[in-house]
């Protein structure tokens, strides 16, 4: 049951699950793999557009800085050729009075320096005041100045930088390289980073040449940038953590940097600064190629050790470029963070979705497991039902389920235990009237006598069916006569009566009767209303008394009928129905063969008794016969005897001419009687031999006997009958043959008819006499140890189809001219008397190659 519920029970879960869940885990699988590619495309994508915003941002930056020192430096560059400008116009006006302006002569200023060079200090101190005022108005500037090629006289914007030159002197503005490298340019010109001599700090000079109307140099206006400044500038800009802006020269040297210090480097020497285009990372050199060659851009490199987004661009006026580097994370970071938000709250979407997978899978299993709690449990039902059957209970009926085809399957269920029960019912009403039928059928097989047996049958039928009354009819030629009658007890008187009206007229098997119409139909016929009923026979309407009645077939061997039963209910009443006429047809079917056996045991019983009869007259009439013929044989052989000896006698005196000599005719004469004399005798004495064995005269002297010897004696005995040397005689008996129980004389005779037969029919060649053992199974069914003898010849042989025939008295196989004067007799007394030893003979021959014949006898105990 459990087994039962639980096999259906799961396939239908399993059904169901199979169906939903895959269906349900792909959708599952489609929406977690969605987020899943969501959020990498939108991580992706975040930080793609977050990292090009902030490049762009980057280079953006740049761009401006560097615009801004573009427009700076331009301005600071009029300013300063505005300031040569004047200059030059200066020069070409009378020379002033000198002031108490104070001036840097080289190498050093002395009161007499100064008055040498009296002309070019005026020159140079009318200039102070411009260089204050552009000083003044332009924050960006340290200090400005104009150096004299003549006399290297120098004025400032600030007379404090004399005294500051005072304590590095030396010093001779021509060497100065802001000097040299605009005399030498011609045109203004920015300077590389120099250590200020005046501040320390790192500085750059913005100088251009002055020059007379001539076109001769007069000297050159320098105005100082604090590079510090620039960096305090570069400085305020925010470029995310880790980020800074530098400056690069027209060479590729770093003139601005965070930290950047010459604190190590004196004024007089040439400061070093690190040279990007120097570097080791071929990235960075190509960038700062590009930088150099006025380029704007942004790159990621690795610089300085981490992978970093360099953004550039030119500033114009100087040569120089603005950089500024970011590390790549700064950049990517605000990315990854989107991207982490991102993915947080997908990990909560796919949380969700996962947990919505497993409440949707789990009512799924919840809603399978009712179905299929609702598929078996009619089946259940069903099966209790079914098992209630199989055990018997077959009124078991199932309650009605709805309108689904397994409450379809439960009115099936229904019809079919009903149909069942009647069934079973039906059967064990069929087995209650077999076993009735198989007690009757037994009770009257052992019945033998047919008197007695016809007698039974009715009463019978009345007993063991219930019927009132019941009539035999057996067919007799053309007619059926009423065999017996039960008419219930007391009643036997009637019944013989009425067996006695119908059979004075029996009824014709051709007439118009309903007991003819059954024979003839072979079929059973119930005759519900006897007085109305046109075939039936008057004395059987009196008989039925109105009352319905069933007559049916009694079949014998081949389907043949051979009577008819008739049954009523006459004291009940009852009217027949066809089951009652079912179950007589069945018992008669039965009854007829019990009949027919009877009938034929009887007719048997009386054929035996008859034929026994006949035969012990037969039998005593034949012994009769054969002993007047053994006792005629016997006399007339005596009789015969007698006459014959002294013919034999008498001739054998004349052929020994012991009565005087004969003449030639009459002694062949006399030898011819002689012979036939003896042959005659020969022929009686065997004739006589036969019958007086076959009268049972032959008497044996049973003893044991060596065989050795005795076949040894007739071989001498045959050694004298051999006609020519042509044959010879053997004897090949083992040494250590046993004894044999048999009567030696009859022995003798048997060696002695089968040697002179072998010896009659062989021309030339052996005549061995041989034995052996072997068992035979004896008259007592019990294995019998025997000697065989075996003579063999070479003779003229026996053909095949005749050798069975040769021990039977008075055959002769070979004809006349073959076979040499014979009885036809010897082996037929051989024959008797070998089986009168309890022994056998066989010949085994085949024609021209010789014959042995063989005999065997028991062995003596
Ligand atoms: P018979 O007196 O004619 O010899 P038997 O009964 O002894 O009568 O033999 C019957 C016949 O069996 C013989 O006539 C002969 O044809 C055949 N027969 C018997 N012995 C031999 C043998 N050794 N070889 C061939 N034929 C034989």
């Amino acid at each position: 049951m459990h087994r039962f519920r639980s096999r259906i029970q799961q396939k239908i879960l399993l059904l169901i699950l199979s169906l939903s869940l895959p269906p349900l885990m792909f959708v599952g699988w489609l929406g977690l793999t969605g987020l899943a590619r969501a959020h990498d495309t939108a991580v992706e994508e975040g930080t793609n557009a977050l990292r090009n915003q902030a490049e762009e941002t980057l280079a953006q930056r740049a761009r401006e800085r560097a615009q801004f020192y573009n427009v700076t430096l331009t301005a600071i560059q009029q300013q300063v050729e505005g300031v040569a400008s004047y200059a030059t116009y200066q020069a070409s006006k009378p020379v002033p009075d000198r002031t108490a302006d104070r001036v840097w002569v080289a190498p050093a200023p002395n009161p007499a320096l100064i008055e040498s060079y009296s002309p070019q200090v005026a020159y140079a101190q009318q200039m102070i005041p411009l260089l204050q005022s552009v000083i003044t108005h332009n924050t960006l500037f340290n200090v400005g100045y104009i150096a004299l090629d003549q006399g290297g006289i120098m004025a400032f914007s600030d007379a404090g930088v004399v005294d500051k030159l005072l304590s590095i002197q030396p010093f001779d503005p021509r060497q100065r390289p802001w000097y040299i490298q605009a005399r030498e340019a011609g045109h203004t010109i920015w300077t590389d980073a120099y250590v200020d001599a005046n501040t320390g700090a790192l500085a750059t000079t913005c100088a251009t040449p002055v020059y007379g109307s001539q076109g001769q140099l007069i000297g050159v206006v320098g105005f100082d940038l604090l590079l510090s400044t620039v960096q305090e500038d570069l400085l305020t800009i925010d470029i995310g953590q880790g980020g800074y802006a530098f400056m690069l020269n027209t060479v590729g040297d770093v003139i601005v940097r965070p930290n950047l210090s010459a604190a190590n480097t004196n004024w007089d020497e040439p400061f070093q600064s690190e040279n990007l285009h120097a570097s080791a990372s071929a990235e960075l050199r190509s960038l700062v190629d590009k930088m150099l060659d006025h380029q704007s851009g942004i790159e990621q490199i690795e610089y300085e050790g981490q992978l970093s987004y360099i953004a550039y661009a030119p500033i114009h006026a100087s040569g120089w470029s603005v950089g500024m580097v970011v590390p790549a994370d700064a950049i990517i970071q605000p990315a990854l963070n989107t991207g982490q938000r991102i993915g947080e709250s997908q990990d909560r979407l796919r949380r969700q979705l996962t947990l919505l997978l497993v409440v949707v899978a789990l009512a799924i299993g919840v809603a399978s497991l009712f179905m299929s709690l609702s598929f078996t449990r009619p089946i259940r039902a069903l099966q209790y039902g079914v098992r209630a059957v199989a055990s018997g209970k077959l009124d078991e009926r199932l309650p009605s389920t709805g309108r689904d085809e397994i409450s379809e399957l439960v009115t099936a269920f229904n019809t079919m235990a009903a149909a069942l029960e009647s069934k079973v019912a039906e059967l064990e009403m069929h087995a209650q009237q077999l076993a009735t039928l198989n007690n009757v059928s037994n009770e009257l097989k052992g019945i033998l006598d047919l008197d007695t047996l016809l007698q039974r049958i009715p009463e019978a039928v009345c007993v063991r069916f219930g019927f009132d009354r019941t009539v035999l009819y057996l067919v007799e030629g053309t007619h059926l006569r009423v065999a017996s009658a039960s008419f219930g007890i007391g009643n036997e008187h009637q019944a013989t009566h009425f067996a006695q009206v119908v059979n004075a007229d029996p009824l014709r098997l051709d007439g118009g009767t309903v007991e003819a119409d059954v024979v003839r139909s072979g079929k059973a016929i119930i005759v519900d209303d006897p007085w109305n009923h046109p075939r039936v026979d008057q004395r059987k309407q009196v008989i039925a008394g109105g009352h319905s009645y069933v007559q049916v077939p009694i079949f014998g061997r081949e389907e043949q009928v051979i009577g008819v039963l008739s049954a009523d209910y006459h004291l009940s009443q009852r009217r027949i129905q066809p089951q009652d006429a079912s179950q007589l047809l069945m018992f008669a079917s039965m009854v007829g063969l019990t009949i027919q056996n009877v009938q034929l045991y009887h007719n048997l019983e009386h054929q035996v008794a008859q034929r026994t009869e006949e035969l012990r007259a037969a039998l005593e009439k034949a012994q009769l016969a054969d002993r007047r013929k053994s006792d005629f044989l016997t006399g007339i052989s005596h009789e015969l005897r007698t006459p014959l000896n002294a013919i034999i006698g008498f001739s054998t005196v004349l052929i020994d001419e012991l009565d005087g000599p004969l003449a030639p005719m009459q002694r062949e004469d006399a030898q011819s009687i002689n012979r036939n004399g003896r042959f005659l005798l020969h022929l009686i004495n065997e004739l006589l031999d036969l019958a007086r064995i076959e009268a049972g005269h032959l008497d044996l002297d049973l003893g044991r006997v060596d065989l050795a010897p005795l076949v040894s004696e007739v071989l001498d005995t045959m050694q004298g009958l051999l006609r020519s040397g042509q044959v010879s005689l053997n004897q090949n008996l083992p040494a250590d043959l046993p004894a044999v129980c048999a009567d030696a004389d009859r022995i003798r005779q048997i060696l002695f008819n089968l040697l002179s037969n072998a010896v009659k029919f062989t021309e030339r060649g052996t005549i061995t006499v041989s034995a052996n053992l072997r068992d035979e199974i004896g008259p007592d069914g019990n294995a019998q140890s025997m000697v065989v003898m075996h003579i063999r010849d070479t003779g003229i042989g026996i053909p095949a189809n005749r050798q069975h025939e040769i021990f039977e008295e008075f055959v002769q196989v070979h004809d006349k001219r073959l076979r040499r004067r014979g009885t036809g007799l010897g082996l037929a007394i051989v024959r008797r008397l070998v089986e009168a030893h309890q022994g056998h003979i066989w010949v085994e021959s085949s024609p021209n190659e010789g014959s042995t014949f063989s005999f065997s006898l028991p062995i003596a105990r």
